[in-house]
């Protein structure tokens, strides 16, 4: 059992390398979903701006043909009032005219308005055309950077897989399936050494019995508590064991 372990062992590290590989990959593929919603956003930013200025010219200019209509028809009255012979009809046009012009000061200082605003709008529009070209620039270089990394990523994933492949091929066949299964479960590191008495898997303490029982090394001996295949490797051997957290860190930091 110790030798079909070994083997497993072996392929678990693999298996480990290949899982971190493949998070650093979804990390990247991430990045760049996240770079092509934020360049999706600034577009989108920009076609409402440019519809938004559009649509205050438009108003603008039906406010300034109100405002021409009130004009002719103020100067019609007043070339009419010169005719007119009855006070009353007189007063009325006067009247008339003075509710025209007020809705003619009111007209032109909506028109005022909205030229500012189209003005404010015109200043942000030219804002986000500029971080768009920056981020544009930016982006465009840092997408394709981690388009070369998931490359990389993918090439070391093949060359990871054909020495698994090469490996399971010597493996025993039961022992690697329940492997198998318990890593589907765990996504970790699921043959691990017993260190001071304690499954260095979950941390929890076992029994001197069961520790003796792995030590021989004749079956298979799960963990009681979280189901990993329990080995027994030397103290001396442990220090540069493969469960070390260092060693998997600065592994870690290489890869990233
Ligand atoms: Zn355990």
């Amino acid at each position: 059992m110790k030798e079909a372990l070994k083997t497993i062992l072996e392929i678990q590290e693999l298996d480990m390398k290949m899982l971190r590989l493949m998070r650093v990959k979804k990390e990247r593929i991430k990045e760049i979903e996240q770079i092509e919603a934020l360049r999706k956003e600034l577009h989108q930013q920009l076609t409402e701006k440019e519809t938004e200025i559009t649509d205050f010219g438009k108003q603008a200019q039906q406010l300034e043909h109100k405002i021409q209509e009130i004009t002719a028809k103020m100067k019609k009255l007043e070339a009419q009032q010169g005719s007119v012979k009855k006070v009353e009809e007189f007063n009325a046009m006067t009247q008339e005219m003075t509710a025209l012009e007020r809705e003619k000061i009111t007209t032109e200082q909506k028109v005022s308005d909205i030229v500012d605003k189209r003005v404010a709008g015109e200043e942000l529009l030219n804002k986000i055309k500029e971080s768009l070209q920056t981020s544009e620039i930016s982006s465009t270089s840092l997408e394709n950077e981690i388009k070369d990394s998931v490359k990389l990523i993918n090439g070391e994933g093949l060359s990871l897989k054909a020495e698994r492949d090469r490996l399971a091929r010597t493996a025993n066949p039961e022992v690697l399936q329940i492997y198998e299964r318990l890593l589907r479960n765990k996504k970790d590191r699921v043959i691990v050494p017993i260190e001071n008495r304690t499954c260095s898997g979950c941390h929890i303490a076992l029994t001197a019995q069961h520790e003796n029982i792995v030590r021989k090394g004749e079956n298979l001996v799960f963990c009681e508590h979280c189901s990993r295949i329990h080995y027994w490797q030397p103290e001396e051997v442990a220090v540069e064991g493969t469960a070390n957290p260092t060693k998997r860190r600065r592994r870690r930091v290489a890869s990233a």
